[in-house]
């Protein structure tokens, strides 16, 4: 999944520190971020293949030396830090340097696994950080905070920290046969799984049952937990499970939410990559018949 990325190491710790040109800058604005587009032919792949710049690379391109750097560090992996620059976001003539493209956070589902993982939780703290810049208490500008991963207000005292919107999915098994389900809002036109927000005042196991009654009018039982992951591309954290049909099986979908729901029998579940998703591991778990668990 996303955050598996051994041998490397994320190192999450907050700290407050200049980069190096091998660093990596997340240059945000507009809820995208400037990444340089490689020749397809060297990818191996049709279309174009993107990259995270380094911060040398950028600053030389514009002339400039570390001393003008604006950015702010955010995390590292391994020993490369991933540094966040939203200063052209309060401007409107950035010049944009040739061979390179604002992008949406989806891009980054297409790279390795570090820059994979790190761009897409760079720009998920950028994106909490464009959300609060004034505070929402008194109106005043935010400034980061210098000891924690925070945002503060210098005027009352208002302390903001990263969002992170918990989210349910859920493998529904009905003998040899899967509830899967497609969301109107979801790009990719393949079968996925019932997932959903969690809401205010229910467990997790609660928001599994709501949101499969929801969007199929299915009952559920033995809710197990399955494992987790981080979703930076929604701001969440998923928290994957498996359960059983209760009862009727008769699908009644919630179609402001989904365009398709349906059982699948496992012998017609295509193979689907579990590098990236709890989705894809959930549905993988279940086309093998249960025979991965995920620790
Ligand atoms: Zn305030």
């Amino acid at each position: 999944m996303i955050h598996d990325i051994l041998p490397h190491k994320l190192n999450n710790e907050f700290k407050i520190c200049d980069p190096k040109p091998t660093d990596y800058l997340i240059r945000y604005a507009g809820g995208k971020t400037l990444l340089k587009a490689n020749n397809a032919a060297t990818s191996g792949t049709t279309g174009v293949a993107y990259s995270i710049p380094r911060v040398g690379e950028l600053l030389a391109l514009e002339g400039k030396t570390l001393a003008d750097f604006e950015g702010h560090y955010l995390f590292s992996i391994d020993d490369t830090g991933f540094f966040l620059d939203d200063s052209a976001a309060k401007t409107s003539s950035e010049a944009i340097p040739a061979g390179y493209e604002y992008m949406g956070s989806r891009t980054f589902r297409s790279m390795d696994p570090v820059e994979r993982l790190g761009g897409a939780t760079a720009t998920h703290l950028a994106h909490w950080e464009s959300l609060n810049r004034f505070c929402g208490r008194c109106g005043r500008e935010m400034t980061r905070g210098e000891k924690e991963r925070s945002i503060v207000c210098p005027k009352c005292g208002n302390v903001v920290y990263p969002r992170i919107s918990p989210v349910v999915i859920v493998a529904v098994r009905n003998g040899d046969k899967l509830l899967m389900a497609h969301n109107i809002d979801n790009p990719n036109p393949r079968l996925f799984l019932i997932s959903g927000f969690v809401e205010i005042g229910e467990s997790l196991e609660q928001a599994v049952h709501r949101e499969v009654l929801e969007e199929a009018g299915l009952r559920v039982k033995n809710v197990r937990y399955f494992g987790s992951q981080p979703w930076p591309f929604s701001d969440s954290l998923i928290a994957g499970f498996t359960a059983e049909l209760d009862g009727d099986d008769t699908i009644h979908m919630q179609k402001e939410e989904l365009s398709e729901a349906m059982w699948v029998r496992r012998e017609d579940i295509p193979e689907y990559e579990t590098d990236v998703s709890i989705s894809c591991c959930l549905i993988e778990n279940f086309r093998r018949g249960f025979t991965i668990k995920e620790s």
